[in-house]
């Protein structure tokens, strides 16, 4: 037997998460290693499944979780074996595949990376999918020519779990961040964490003119929606903006301007299906560009059963940085 967070909806379609204890033959079949996890955590996708306030889960009953680290306990897959010590983010786990917010989970070895030496289980769930997510943007800026002697780099959404990793990477190599929050008693704690200066989102969350004042040599958006389309507005000339999230909304009420006028480039960034080789290039760059001593000032642990009530935080737009869900 091992225990979950799991999601089910009974006959009248009702919802409830609740923490269970399931047997490991109940595990899914299509899983070629089975591992012990050690940590999980709380991104913003598991505090939406948790609290079913999207459809994230598409198929019942799900387990929740959509990162995990831990042990190989089994593995039918050439490249793990017993002992092994791996990561997981995504890949449709705790949307379509059950997840690791469990202390068992049978998962496919195409999904999984080996944990980088250096980073602890712990450390790799305070980064979660959120921090990865967090890299791919940097790299992302990287891989357009954006560079710390071009000007500022705008952090949006700041206090969440990709603006916190971003803004500690962001400083740490050596670019000025600005960040925005919604949470002003949370400046000193962005500045700790690198931010040179912290503006209130509501100046960049109500509808904007297509082009402002340049600004921004580069953008880390996890809100999209007006945000988005001002963030796109205020870019300098040949700048890039990363677009990874919706907390805001998924709408994008922007124009073609700052593409057609100003050479600015617009990238997404994907996580759940990133192919392997650019996650392993992430967690590569995250074991040695994250400063550990800001991630843990970042992350607070708490055991799987404090996972439902802090999805709640999460969906309540209350949470500050990673949470990390001990087993
Ligand atoms: P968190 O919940 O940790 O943080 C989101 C932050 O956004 C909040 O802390 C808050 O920061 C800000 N925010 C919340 N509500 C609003 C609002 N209505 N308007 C403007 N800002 C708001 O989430 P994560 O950091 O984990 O994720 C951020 C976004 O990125 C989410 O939309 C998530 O779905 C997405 N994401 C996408 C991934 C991908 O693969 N593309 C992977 C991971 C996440 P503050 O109070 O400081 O303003």
């Amino acid at each position: 037997m091992f225990k979950a967070i799991f999601l089910q909806k009974n006959e009248q379609a009702e919802f409830s998460a609740s923490l269970a204890q399931l047997d490991e033959s109940q595990l899914p079949g299509t899983g070629d290693v089975l591992v012990e996890i050690s940590h999980s955590t709380l991104n913003f996708k598991d505090g939406l499944a948790i609290c079913n306030k999207s459809p994230v889960v598409r198929q019942w009953p799900m387990v929740a979780g959509i990162d995990g680290a831990g042990t190989v306990l089994e593995s039918a897959h050439p490249k793990f074996k017993a002992g092994d010590e791996v990561i997981l983010n995504g890949f449709g786990v705790g949307e379509t595949h059950w997840g690791c917010l469990a202390e068992k989970a049978k998962l496919k070895g195409d999904w999984l990376i080996k944990r980088p030496a250096g980073l602890s289980a712990e450390h790799a769930m305070a980064i979660g999918t959120a921090g990865y997510t967090a890299m791919l943007c940097v790299m992302g800026l990287e891989a357009h020519g954006v560079k710390p002697e071009q000007g500022e780099i705008l952090v949006t959404g700041a206090t969440g779990g990709v603006g916190t990793v971003a803004i500690a990477l962001l400083s740490k190599l050596g670019f000025t961040v600005v960040a925005t929050s919604g949470k002003p008693e949370q400046s000193q704690f962005l500045k700790n964490l690198g931010a040179a200066e912290v503006l209130d989102r509501k100046t960049l969350s109500e509808p904007g003119k297509p082009l402002q004042r340049e600004r921004w040599a580069g953008v880390v958006d996890c809100v999209g929606s007006h945000t988005l389309a001002n963030a796109c507005a205020q870019t300098k000339y040949g700048g890039t903006v990363t677009a990874c999230g919706l907390a805001q909304g998924m709408d994008l009420p922007s124009s073609v301007a700052p593409f057609i006028l100003r050479g600015v480039t617009l990238k997404g960034v994907d996580s759940v299906m990133a192919p392997l080789a650019i996650r392993e290039e992430a967690w590569r760059r995250l074991a040695k560009d994250l400063d550990l001593n800001k991630l843990s000032s970042l992350s607070r642990v708490l055991p799987l059963q404090g996972a439902i009530e802090a999805a709640g935080q999460i969906m309540a737009g209350a949470n500050t940085g990673r949470v990390v869900i001990k087993m």
